[in-house]
């Protein structure tokens, strides 16, 4: 009799491992978070008109307000404000703007000398104005990437002249916050809301808590909201104060603070991400490509499969129910090709403990050991076999079983 049963369980287990191999799918489902770091929202905070020609204080104090929040900012920077003021004359500007670049802020050029309407004007002039503009940028040690029209004025062939000279994305839209918009030759950023434009005490609660409606309901379409103040503007009225209850107010949430350039990276970046995904003799492995650092994404596997790495710089966590193993995925490092592993989850059942656990749960009777005196190297194998089926649940019987061997 136990030789029977002993030739019985061989050619099941081969007939099992072999169908398997062969017939078991390994389709994940994958949803990659818009923002990295599994973030809600993108929250970025310009301010312009940052000039030579106006007090130095002015910058020093809005860029102890963001200190003190610990978000940086974007400073579109006129070099020769009005042909009068020119930066390169004001080593202490130069100074600052060096500071604020390493303190991961970014410095972006807006216009040249900041005349009305700037830069609605011929090709040649316009080349020739960002010419000016970038060479004062360059004598100063300034890269500048971000481009910002002075009164938010271009033409249509502005940002085809931007790409010649190396920018990486023009903000010259108004609009109160979004994300970017792809397609033409760079890629666009909106200017953003101001809040902030001398403000009197009269407006100080009205615009705070419109400043704080927008952030909300910008964090649940889990959007950018985008903030620009105006040096000079800002500072003279209650603009610092509103943008201090402001930024507590924005800083609580689960948001991204970047840059404009950083945030224009980031969308670009998530876009060349690929993956592809295979079935392996243990389960399965999806190997994903051009992975940016923060990328966090979901992957949904039916409940027999369980994630298997572990790795200092790849956060897991797994949430099992009886239908799905859900799986959510945060790259800490930018990778080129990287593999994640997927093993069938029986596997990970490695104790007699646990299988007796499972044992002991009612199970259908098509399941249950053919004699209960078996010795335990082939109680342990009969378990073996049926884990993956009682996981799956779905399985009324062995026969089912076999005729639907995707259950596997
Ligand atoms: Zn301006």
């Amino acid at each position: 009799m136990r030789k029977a049963f002993a030739v019985f369980l061989v050619l099941l287990l081969a007939s099992g491992i072999g169908i398997a191999q062969y017939v078991r799918t390994f389709d994940p489902s994958i949803t990659v978070a818009t923002w990295p770091y599994n973030k809600s929202m993108a929250f970025t905070v310009t301010c312009d008109d940052v000039s030579s020609g106006y007090s130095l204080e002015y910058l020093q104090e809005i860029r102890s307000l963001l200190d003190s929040y610990h978000v940086r900012a974007t400073f579109f920077v006129i070099p020769f404000h009005g042909e009068w003021d020119l930066m390169t004359e004001s080593p202490e500007l130069v100074r600052e703007l060096h500071e604020l670049a390493g303190a991961g802020h970014e410095i972006g050029l807006h216009g040249y000398a900041h005349y009305q309407n700037e830069f609605v004007c011929p090709p040649e002039s316009q080349r020739e104005l960002l010419k000016k503009g970038l060479d004062i940028m360059n004598q100063a040690g300034i890269t500048v990437r971000g481009f910002r029209a002075p009164c938010l004025q271009c033409t249509e062939e502005t940002l085809s002249i931007l790409k010649e000279y190396h920018f990486a994305y023009d903000s010259s839209m108004f609009g109160e916050s979004g994300r970017p918009l792809f397609g033409g030759p760079l890629p666009q950023l909106l200017s953003g809301h101001e809040y902030t434009w001398y403000l009197s005490e009269e407006e100080y609660r009205e615009n705070v808590s419109l400043a704080q409606k927008e952030a909300d309901s910008k964090f649940k379409e889990e959007t950018v909201f985008s903030v620009v103040m105006h040096m000079k503007a800002v500072n003279e009225g209650e603009g610092i104060s509103l943008m201090k209850e402001l930024l507590a107010f924005v800083t609580e949430k689960n948001v991204w603070n970047c840059t404009l350039l950083e945030l224009v990276e980031w969308e670009t970046a998530v876009k060349e991400v690929r993956w592809d995904s295979r079935k392996t003799l243990t389960g399965g492995d999806i190997t994903f490509y051009n992975v940016p650092e923060g990328l966090s994404l979901t992957i949904v596997l039916p409940s027999h499969y369980a994630s298997d790495l572990s790795s200092d710089d790849v956060t897991m966590t797994c949430h099992t129910d009886d239908k799905t193993c859900k799986v959510t995925v945060c790259f800490e490092k930018s990778y080129g090709e990287v593999t994640l592993p997927f093993t069938l989850s029986y596997g990970s059942l490695q104790s007699r403990n646990d299988m007796e656990m499972v044992r002991g749960r009612s199970l259908d009777s098509s399941l249950s050991p053919p004699c209960q005196c078996l010795p335990g190297g082939m109680l342990i194998a009969w378990e073996m076999l049926c884990l993956p089926y009682r996981n799956a649940e779905r399985v009324k019987s062995l026969e089912e079983l076999l005729l639907h061997p995707s259950f596997l």
